[in-house]
């Protein structure tokens, strides 16, 4: 029984981890690396793998940096069935799909360029549509929460709501090989408790090991009803100068946690009913529909509203827009209007066409409601840029400023500490964190062996 790590070690992007064990190859997550130019190019370097060699995929949940790989495993060679909720196959299919469309953009954005300077482009996409197309169709069996799969002989799989975004599982692998037992728990990422639409993180069964993730591993969350309560006086606010307020959003979950948020205020009084929100994003709008396909995953809540008729991303004043004309309709909008535009860092996207009309003005606002990696125009903008760079174009920052930190996906300090020792865990292996971070998530630990592996290790269990 031997368990590798493939990605995301000491590092928070292109999670990837391999298990074998009684002859089969199990990959736990196949994911992207993104941030900087140096980790983007990584992506296209050979598996330490064969692809082909691989038996099974399981998949914790739909980041791209968990799934962003599985179509260029499929195109060198995966022919292996890939294992994960409904949810999350359905959220991974949008995910994959985009990212190959966009990869696709980029290599004939780069090849147009190429051909004016009197250059041919070699530049491919890591992998197109179709490539993502065939990972597609490398689902196999759903897995439900807490039901445990046969997924070869000697080998279970049972999939635990992890509370990070629709579908989120951390996975328990149950281990037999020449009379040993072991029980493995990867964490995939921990969500927070007490949030709205899903449930809380599961707590973990006692187990030999854990592969946890620490991205937050150092940090403690502020609370989330203040949040809640700076945006909804943002809004208000902003109403009452008379200019909008763009929101750069992720599309998976950050969305849809806002319209409920959105809607909850209205219900409250706390902001005006006749509001007029646009979820200006396809990829956002297309998450949402899979989220009302999907009340399995849902909080009591948020589960009693459904099945009373009541739809939690509903609002009276909401517009979802999905044509490229309509998007532009809204640069003729001044006043009385949220925007939700993707993407979440402002780094391209329709946001920033948003930006470009409302930057300036000082009657609107922006709301940064994600992290926001160094580098990015949301940082730029949130470390107080006077004037920013966008098409080209010099434009100034005059619009209200908020950034509202309490609404994050990823489980705290506290939160990653009460998971780990409910594992009870004898080896702890640290991942998808950066390095600082893990080392003051280790430092908290006791009562088990800390280990942080370097990419290509491989551990005997
Ligand atoms: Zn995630």
């Amino acid at each position: 029984m031997r368990l590798s790590f493939h990605g995301a070690d000491r590092d928070v992007t292109g999670s990837c981890h391999l298990v074998e064990c009684a002859g089969k190859r199990i990959l736990v997550d196949c994911g992207l690396h993104q941030g900087s130019r140096a980790l983007e190019e990584e992506n296209a370097e050979p598996f330490r793998f064969d692809p082909a060699a691989i038996d099974i995929l399981l998949l914790t949940h739909a980041h791209l940096d968990h799934c962003g790989r599985i179509p260029l495993l499929a195109k060198r060679g995966f022919k292996g069935e890939i294992v994960t909720t409904a949810a999350s196959r359905e959220l991974a299919r949008l995910v994959m799909l985009d990212s190959a469309h966009l990869m696709e953009q980029e290599a004939e954005r780069n090849a147009r360029h190429a051909a004016r300077r009197g250059n041919h482009s070699t530049d491919e996409p890591l992998y197109t549509v179709v490539d993502a197309l065939d990972a597609v169709g490398r689902f196999g069996r759903a897995a439900e929460y807490g039901q445990p799969l046969e997924i070869a002989p000697g080998i279970r799989a049972t999939f635990l709501d992890a509370g990070h975004i629709l579908g989120s599982a951390s996975i328990l692998l149950e281990l037999d090989e020449k009379g040993q037992h072991r029980r493995l728990l990867l964490s995939g990422d921990l969500g927070n408790s007490g949030r709205p639409i899903l449930r809380d993180p599961a707590v973990p069964p006692a187990v030999d090991a854990v592969i946890m993730e620490t991205t937050y591993g150092d940090r403690r969350h502020k609370g989330l009803g203040p949040s809640i309560d700076e945006l909804y006086e943002a809004i208000a606010e902003t109403g009452r100068r008379g200019g909008n307020v763009v929101i750069p959003t992720f599309a998976l979950e950050r969305a849809q946690e806002l319209l409920y948020y959105l809607r909850e205020g209205i219900a409250q009084g706390h902001v005006a009913a006749g509001l007029q929100v646009f979820l200006d994003s396809p990829m956002a709008i297309s998450a949402t529909e899979i989220f009302r396909r999907h009340p399995e995953c849902f909080d009591e809540e948020t589960a009693k509203l459904f099945a009373g008729g009541r739809d939690p991303f509903q609002l009276p004043g909401l517009h979802m827009t999905r044509e490229t004309a309509q998007s532009k309709a809204l640069n003729d909008v001044k006043h009385g209007a949220v925007i939700m535009a993707g993407s979440g860092m402002a780094t391209g996207g329709r946001v920033t066409h948003h930006l470009r009309h409302n930057l300036w003005r000082e009657a609107s606002s922006v709301v940064f409601v994600g992290y926001a990696a160094v580098g990015t125009l949301a940082r730029q903008i949130i470390d107080g840029a006077k004037q920013v760079k966008l098409f080209g174009e010099e434009i100034a920052v005059r619009a209200r400023i908020h950034t509202i930190g309490g609404f994050s996906a990823h489980a705290d300090q506290d939160g990653l500490l009460a998971w780990q020792r409910a594992t009870r865990a004898a080896r702890t292996f640290l991942v998808h964190g950066e390095e600082a971070a893990m080392r003051a998530f280790g430092a908290k630990l006791s009562g088990t062996k800390t280990e942080m592996p370097a990419v290509g290790e491989t551990v005997a269990l």
